[in-house]
């Protein structure tokens, strides 16, 4: 392995981290608070405007986890009891005669009196319809108590959380049937180059289909954000200045290509003219280049090109700031570590995110890594972290984080 923080051609490049705080300060200073409230059924990938305090307590009454018996154990000494009641879920239970036991069925309250529930499995009816138990009895057994999952006054979800099938679940559980939501990111997206056709349309001489359109614009709904589809520029400044000018209530102006170096940077000039721009030249593999800056005060963010580029800026960096401007805390994906698959014989000075699957607990790589080859992608489960300056053998644990993290 060589030795990390190698000094060299990587002084330079501004690390992922760096960057990614950067654009986070940024998202913080501009973090949007402006709310609506929505039924639950249409919150997800939305994020929690309030603190969600509970205002019940879960389960509400003690009730039985078994289909069994309700009795107070204190009661069995080895005569059979009488059953005085059989309650099923959704009914209310009459106090326990004492000296009987009561029928009860998983998730009906527990009647007051009794305090174990016995399963059925070890309860013997007898002819003369009397039950007898035949294991020892604890007091509290098979009962969920009242408030086992939630008192009255717990806070349940923080504002900032990012609501999902779960969260869902558990604000229905304590009764929410709206919640107020921050309202929607609106992203304009942006594609750049002379050389992009729309699919449907033949291609002519030197030209290529626009994938990042389509890709972008699926992956920000998802997200939850409104997107504004923008279509694409072509490579000239006029056009770029008219356009991103049209682009007025959005919060994001998200473009993808030109900002290759060497490149005639049509959204750079009209940044630099009529706003401000940061051109950044990132320790990352795919990526590198990537512009933050702002157009007549709305925020640009230039993602590099190439697909492969593309899709691990906008998971690395892009998303992450989309997700603070709603006021989420934690933006980055989980990151799990795993076993390489694979070698990788020669360090780099950008850290690389490599399109790699699982298998049989190790992760392997897609055979080509090319920034341009978007079926890396299709075919991985995840992205492979490599860090600047290491070299790796088969074995060596590395930080894999899923794609279905990030995709939404
Ligand atoms: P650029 O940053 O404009 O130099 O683009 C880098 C590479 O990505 C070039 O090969 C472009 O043709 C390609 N590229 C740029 N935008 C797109 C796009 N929207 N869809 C597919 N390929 C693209
Ligand atoms: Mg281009």
């Amino acid at each position: 392995m060589n030795p990390a923080g190698k000094p060299g051609k990587s002084g330079s490049l501004m690390p992922v981290e760096v960057a990614l705080a950067r654009l986070l300060e940024m998202a913080d200073a501009s973090r949007i608070v402006e709310r609506e409230r929505l039924p639950l059924a249409r919150v997800e990938g939305r994020v929690l405007a309030d603190d969600l305090v509970s205002t019940l307590d879960l389960p509400p009454w003690p009730n039985s986890a078994m289909d069994g018996y309700a009795l107070r154990a204190a009661d069995w000494t080895g005569e059979p009891l009488v059953v005085s009641q059989k309650v099923f879920a959704g009914q209310a239970p009459d106090a326990l005669m004492p000296g009987t036991c009561a029928r009860i069925f998983t998730g009906a309250p527990v009647p007051a009196g009794a305090d174990c529930v016995e399963m059925q499995e070890n309860a013997d009816v007898q002819a003369d319809e009397r039950v007898r138990f035949t294991e020892t009895l604890t007091p509290g057994q098979n009962i969920r108590a009242q408030g086992q999952e939630t008192t009255v006054g717990e806070l349940i979800l923080p504002a900032g959380t990012r609501l999902g099938p779960i969260e869902q679940g558990l604000a229905a559980s304590l009764g929410c049937a709206e919640l107020d939501v921050i309202r929607k990111v609106r992203v304009a997206v942006l594609s750049t180059g002379d050389e992009l056709v729309e699919p449907g349309q033949a291609l002519g001489p030197g030209q290529i289909y626009n994938s990042n359109r389509v890709l972008l614009c699926s992956w920000l709904q998802r997200m939850g954000c409104e997107v504004i589809d923008a279509g694409i520029l072509p490579d000239d400044l006029v056009t770029t200045r008219a356009r991103l000018g049209e682009l007025k209530d959005v919060d994001l102006i998200l473009s993808t290509g030109g900002v290759s170096v060497g490149e005639a940077d049509f959204l750079g000039i009209a940044l630099r003219e009529e706003g401000e721009l940061s051109l950044w030249k990132l320790a990352i593999k795919p990526g590198k280049p990537l512009t933050f800056g702002h157009f007549r005060g709305v925020p640009v963010i230039g993602l590099p090109g190439n697909p492969a580029s593309t899709l691990v800026t906008f998971a690395l960096l892009a998303r992450p700031y989309l997700l603070r401007l709603q006021g989420v805390k934690q933006v980055e994906p989980l990151k799990v570590q795993v076993p390489a698959g694979f070698d990788w014989p020669i360090a780099g000075n950008r850290r690389e995110y490599l399109r790699a699957r699982l298998e049989n607990g190790r992760a392997i790589i897609y055979k080509n890594q090319s920034s341009g080859v978007l079926r890396s992608a299709a075919w991985a489960d995840g992205l492979v972290e490599v860090p600047e300056h290491r070299t790796l053998i088969a074995g060596d644990s590395v930080y894999f984080i899923a794609l279905s993290e990030v995709l939404s």
